[in-house]
């Protein structure tokens, strides 16, 4: 049949669509426009980014202006809600990322892999412009960033299938990385091979492990199919392209599978119509946030050995009208059966109710670490949904609850450590024993671990002896450079072996911040030395990691210096702090410090950390130890810790002072007659 004349051939409505789109494009800008300049208002008159009323009647108003001209009602509503969600993503931009242009972002994976196309929307969300490293593991794109090869890393921490991404939980728990951003992205799984096969003619599906287990359902409904997990999605799809195999397919982002030329032969094959993957990313430092941005504030913390501490802690939030989004346990690393827990609220750090609560969080839980603040994204299901998500937080903010009747305090310097702030006693867990409250606990061992044999021998009979912990320096503090500095980190694998062949938890000391992660991960406790009472950077590094921490007492030290010591380990986070007196210097020479006994008790009234004593370096000299010992039960101290060794004559540390085995028996001896 011959085309009228009249109508425009196809290349002509063709030309005229391309017009259209165009003009489309030019209303984008246009509207991109008046949302830097309402973004700029808004800056001036001081009012929240995010106004969901508005957002409600844009959508409200499109959607009625598309239905009345014959456009689909929902299209328009679905087209919108991106747009606005784009809008507030540049509104965020302009006041989070202002000094930014480019940034350099790692990803674990392949150019169009999920993990790569999600960076690029995340950075152009920001108006930012990204150069994107794809590298082939998760812990590769952790130490880009970690050592300031990249600026952010962009991973994956959760997805509505398959559920936390625990890897970067645990990067959170473990690194001084910070979250400083969030988006969500919607993944679509799709099925592709080189032809247009029927299902049961499939043999195999490549994919990335997480995207077989989010498609478990389709692949189980195809039982002559076997799964092959592939490092990268795009490397399923590139091998099932050159294999040109048709009984294979691989499951990948469209962008992907178009990429290399497959055929889809099915779409959207997930366990969920819609599966949505949550990104965080990771940078260095923490990005200080607008308070007219709404905010979501991560954290992980752990919780007391007391009844109903859960509890407590997320009353805490309740208490201060902050609205959790997401409440996820996770295992202790080395505490079998304990948990970690990672919460995510609504709020932002700035905020006087958030900073309040999170002072009292951090005298509630044992340990707490804040992994960042960041703007909270509008989430997909806006655009999906065809509804607006009530905004993160009301245009004003609600008064913040009252804050707990501060207490009368002793100092300045310390108030999370002090007994006003909390009257029951701290009982710090250090493996499987609990030291505070009732117990007594004996810390025993050498001064210095020598060799293997050495502490194998002496962990064997302090705990036959009825000691609890096996004690012994691998990083010693020596006097002079020339003494003998101790084992380092082949010692402490001497330490460890020992004492999990005694079946006891050790403790050793870190002398320097780089030295308290490796020794944290094979360690159940920190010792800090007295030389290094008030090395601040020490005390904070502990203060970042989930160990309990033995704070020794300087030498030259106050009770009220040796507190304010305390209180930095606990503003970090970490509440798992025993105090341990080990004698002052005085004008007395009889012994080699003076055991300041009186401090237990001052202690005691002054704090509810627990607190033991070390009446080796306190006497220094081998008969005050045991009687000293003994007295430190009598006047209330919560332990002890006590120099051990086979044949301490020939000691390379601290021999003068050291109990050989039998003198130890004789200690613990007298101990049982001892009571509080
Ligand atoms: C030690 O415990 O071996 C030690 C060096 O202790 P202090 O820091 O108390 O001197
Ligand atoms: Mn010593």
């Amino acid at each position: 049949m011959a085309a009228d004349p009249k109508s425009p051939s196809l290349a002509e409505l063709r030309q005229q669509l391309d017009q259209t789109d165009d003009d489309i494009v030019r209303l984008l800008a246009r509207r991109l426009q008046s949302i830097r300049l309402i973004a700029k208002a808004k800056a001036e008159q001081g009012s929240m980014i995010r106004d969901p009323e508005r957002e409600r009647d844009v959508l409200t108003r499109v959607e009625g202006l598309a239905t009345s001209l014959g456009v689909s009602g929902p299209l328009a509503r679905k087209i919108f809600s991106d747009l606005i969600d784009y809008s507030v993503s540049r509104q965020v931009g302009s006041l989070v990322d202002a000094d930014r242009g480019d940034v350099t972002v790692a990803y674990q994976g392949q150019p169009l892999t999920y993990n790569q196309l999600a960076a690029e929307q995340y950075v152009a969300g920001r108006g930012l412009r990204g150069r994107f490293v794809g590298l082939s593991t998760l812990t590769q794109v952790i130490e880009q960033l970690s050592s300031g090869q990249v600026d952010l890393a962009f991973v994956p921490i959760e997805n509505t299938v398959a559920g936390s991404v625990n890897q970067i939980y645990d990067v959170l728990r473990e690194r001084d990385l910070h979250i400083v951003g969030e988006d969500s992205f919607k993944v679509e799984l799709c099925l592709a091979a080189v032809a247009d096969v029927p299902l049961p003619a499939l043999r195999r599906i490549y994919s990335h492990p997480l995207a077989l287990d989010q498609c478990s359902a389709f692949i189980d409904g195809l039982p002559q199919v076997q799964a092959t997990p592939f490092a990268d999605s795009r490397d399923a799809v590139r091998t099932v392209a050159e294999a040109k195999d048709p009984t294979l397919a691989a499951i990948g982002s469209p962008e992907a599978v178009r990429a290399h030329g497959l055929t889809i032969l099915r779409g959207a094959v997930g366990n969920q119509d819609e599966i949505l993957m949550r990104y965080v990313a990771l940078a260095r430092a923490p990005v200080p946030i607008d308070e007219r941005v709404s905010c979501k504030t991560s954290l992980i913390f752990s919780t007391r050995h007391e009844k109903g501490a859960l509890l407590r802690c997320l009353q805490v939030l309740a208490d201060h009208g902050l609205s959790m989004t997401k409440l996820e346990s996770r295992p202790r690393p080395n505490r079998p059966w304990e948990y970690m827990f990672f919460i995510d609220f609504e709020g932002n750090v700035v905020e006087p109710r958030v900073a309040t609560a999170l002072e009292t969080l951090r005298a509630e839980a044992l340990y707490l670490k804040v992994l960042g603040c960041y703007p909270a994204k509008a989430t997909p299901q806006i655009a999906q949904a065809g509804e607006i998500k009530p905004a993160a937080e009301p245009a004003v903010a609600p008064a913040a609850a009252p804050p707990a009747k501060p207490a009368a305090r002793a100092s300045k310097h310390y108030k999370l450590a002090d007994r006003a702030t909390r009257s029951a006693d701290t009982i710090v867990r250090v493996g499987d024993l609990l030291i505070g409250g009732e117990g007594f606990v004996v810390i025993a061992g050498p001064c210095s671990v020598e060799s293997a044999e050495m502490i194998t021998k002496t962990a064997q009979h302090v705990r036959g002896a009825g000691a609890h912990i096996l004690r012994g320096g691998v990083f010693k503090p020596r006097t002079g450079p020339y003494a003998f500095q101790g084992l380092g980190l082949e010692g402490l694998d001497m330490l460890v072996a020992a004492g999990k062949a005694a079946g006891m938890p050790i403790v050793t000391e870190v002398m320097s911040p780089e030295q308290v992660r490796p020794v944290a991960d094979k360690a159940d406790m920190l010792q800090i030395g007295a030389r290094n009472m008030q090395n601040f950077a020490l005390l904070n590094a502990v203060g970042k990691v989930d160990r309990p921490v033995l704070l020794k007492r300087g030498m030259s030290s106050t009770v009220e210096e040796w507190l304010a010591a305390a209180e930095y380990i606990l503003a970090q986070g970490n509440g798992q702090v025993v105090l341990c007196e080990r004698g002052i210097r005085t004008f007395e020479s009889a012994t080699r410090n003076t055991l300041d006994l009186s401090a237990v008790v001052v202690l005691r009234e002054r704090t509810h950390l627990p607190i033991i004593v070390d009446p080796s370096h306190g006497t220094g000299r081998r008969p005050y130890v045991a009687p000293m010992a003994w007295a430190s039960r009598a006047c209330g101290a919560h332990g002890i810790i006590v120099e051990v060794h086979p044949d301490p004559d020939k000691a390379l540390s601290d021999g003068d002072q050291s109990l050989d085995y039998a003198g130890f028996v004789g200690l613990m001896q007298g101990l049982g007659r001892v009571r509080a």
